[in-house]
């Protein structure tokens, strides 16, 4: 029977939930508190003619993403054009730098100049990490993770040994590889997951797979064009989208949600799929109907907040990648303030992308577009004063390695984005950017859970639960919830 399903919030996993169930034939309508979809993907321009992403820049696992379309009976380029980057992306260490090339042939020799023997090991690596990608995506990530039990199968006990779940990554990789920087390298994907490579399992080198052998992409126009064409999806199996409107409260009745309160108005529901932040969606409801404590929030390890700067710069900046990460510090001690310390690093690493290397659409005629991101402790004070000091550091890094000089001077555009806007616009706990970290203590069926244990019509989804953070996550994130509903539905939910 046809259901009326309220989906809170329009980020990648909002409208993939969104998109499946309205397919399946529900009346769903997406309620987001802000003016456009695309949650933590938004995009904003400026006067000045610059469009800037506002989060996702690095377009991986493209696999995953075309297949959200193929379910829908589309191919990606129905909606826009994507290029593979070569290089990929370029890795500044204090003395030299790696330009990460589009074909894993050319990154094996490069790996066999750095260290004799490594372009063998990378051939090797590669091959486990395929295996674990295609077991990954086949048997662990679809999973809704209410027990254990979904993993028992004949195939996942015979591959259970090649997955390397208990091993840690920092461990896998170093048994691959001496060289410092090549380990830098290869731990790299794994920052995405939001923790340190010591304490995520070896199982996620499949990243380096979906990554670096899959490709590094960019969607001609944004990666907004991906959130633009997903919406449209949705809409074509008839879903409705409302801006502007923010979910106030979960209302219950009965051990079920009966209404949402939004700007002030109440609407009822059968069905009620919340995308916003799982910690958030928990305060729209009485204390008593909350799956988790605010203790055991207290004791999750978030994946970090960030410092991020959009930049309009009224230039052309020389030797600079559209991807380009500055390592020329320790990478440990930088996570160890993340982690360990809660405190601005005094030695950070950042990320530079500047899509108008590729993409003449995200700014004026011989100007640059720059994107700077620095991963940062959640919860910490990120007053503008210290925001700028840290902007000086990273101007002055980026200027040293492209020769170019007084960059600051050639600003015309620039907005800030930490901790507190993560909280203010997103609802964010402790203002983290990725969710939930991918460490093995919460994996799959310990991470958050997808329906609500005293609401049976109410349930989660986004990047705080499984399958975890990550775009590609996100959108497999919303089919699982959505499949769920659907087989629930067919029990009479
Ligand atoms: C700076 C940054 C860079 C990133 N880079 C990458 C990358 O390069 N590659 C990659 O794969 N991933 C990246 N990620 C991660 C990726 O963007 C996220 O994992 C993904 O977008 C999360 O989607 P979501 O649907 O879970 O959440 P969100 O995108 O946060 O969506 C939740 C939505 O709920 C809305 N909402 C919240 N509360 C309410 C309410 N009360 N009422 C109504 N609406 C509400 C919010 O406005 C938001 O639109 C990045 C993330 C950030 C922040």
């Amino acid at each position: 029977m046809k259901k009326k399903i309220a989906v809170i919030g329009s980020g990648f996993s909002g409208l993939s939930a969104t998109a499946y169930l309205a397919k399946a034939g529900n009346e769903v309508h997406v309620f987001e508190k802000h003016e456009q979809p695309g949650g933590r993907a938004r995009q904003f321009s400026t006067q000045q003619g610059y469009v800037f992403d506002m989060g996702p820049s690095w377009y991986w696992m493209p696999d995953i993403i075309e297949s959200f379309f193929a379910d829908f009976g589309y191919k990606i380029s129905d909606f826009f054009e994507l290029i593979s980057l070569n290089p990929q992306f370029e890795m500044i260490f204090s003395q030299e730098k790696i330009s990460v090339p589009e074909s894993l042939e050319e990154l094996k020799i490069l790996f066999e100049q750095i260290e004799k023997g490594a372009g063998l090991q990378l051939e090797k690596f590669m091959r486990s990490a395929k295996f674990k990608y295609e077991v990954g995506m086949q048997d662990f990530v679809n999973k809704p993770c209410h027990n254990w039990s979904e993993f028992i199968s004949p195939k996942i006990t015979k591959s259970a040994l090649r997955l390397d779940l208990l091993t840690n990554f920092r461990t896998y990789v170093a048994k691959y590889f001496k060289s410092e920087k090549l380990r830098t390298l290869m731990e790299f994907p794994v920052i995405f997951l939001g923790a340190s490579p010591k304490n995520i399992p070896a199982l996620y080198s499949l990243m380096n797979y979906g990554g670096y052998a899959l490709g590094t992409h960019y969607p001609i126009g944004g990666f907004y064009q991906l959130v633009l064409a997903m919406k449209k999806v949705a809409e074509n199996q008839g879903a409705t989208f409302y801006f502007n409107k923010t979910v106030e409260s979960i209302n219950t009745q009965n051990g079920k949600v009966r209404s949402l309160t939004i700007n002030g108005e109440t609407y009822e529901f059968d069905i009620v799929i919340a995308s916003s932040d799982y910690h958030h969606t928990e305060t729209l409801l009485n204390k008593d109907l909350r799956n988790y404590s605010e203790v055991y929030w207290k004791s999750r390890t978030f994946a970090p907040s960030s410092l991020i700067y959009y930049l309009g710069i009224n230039q052309i900046i020389p030797n600079l990648k559209h991807h380009t990460l500055f390592f020329e510090n320790d990478l440990d001690e930088h996570i160890d303030c993340i982690y360990g310390e809660k405190k601005w690093p005094e030695k950070p690493l950042f990320y530079v992308c500047c899509p108008s290397k590729t993409d003449n659409a995200v700014a004026p005629k011989d100007k640059e577009n720059l994107f700077l991101l620095m991963p940062l402790a959640i919860g910490i004070n990120d007053e503008e004063l210290t925001r700028e000091k840290y902007l000086m550091e990273m101007l002055s890094r980026i200027e040293r390695h492209t020769g170019i000089a007084d960059l600051q001077s050639m600003i015309e555009y620039k907005r800030s984005f930490c901790v507190s806007d993560f909280i203010s616009d997103y609802n964010a706990y402790g203002g983290n950017a990725y969710g939930l970290a991918n460490t093995l203590g919460q994996t799959a069926v310990l991470k958050p859970k997808i329906i609500n244990k005293r609401l049976k019509n109410l349930f989660y989804t986004g990047q705080l639960t499984v399958p975890g953070p990550g775009v590609p996550p996100s959108i497999l994130s919303g089919k699982i919830v959505a499949n769920e509903i659907i087989k629930l539905k067919q029990e009479g939910l």
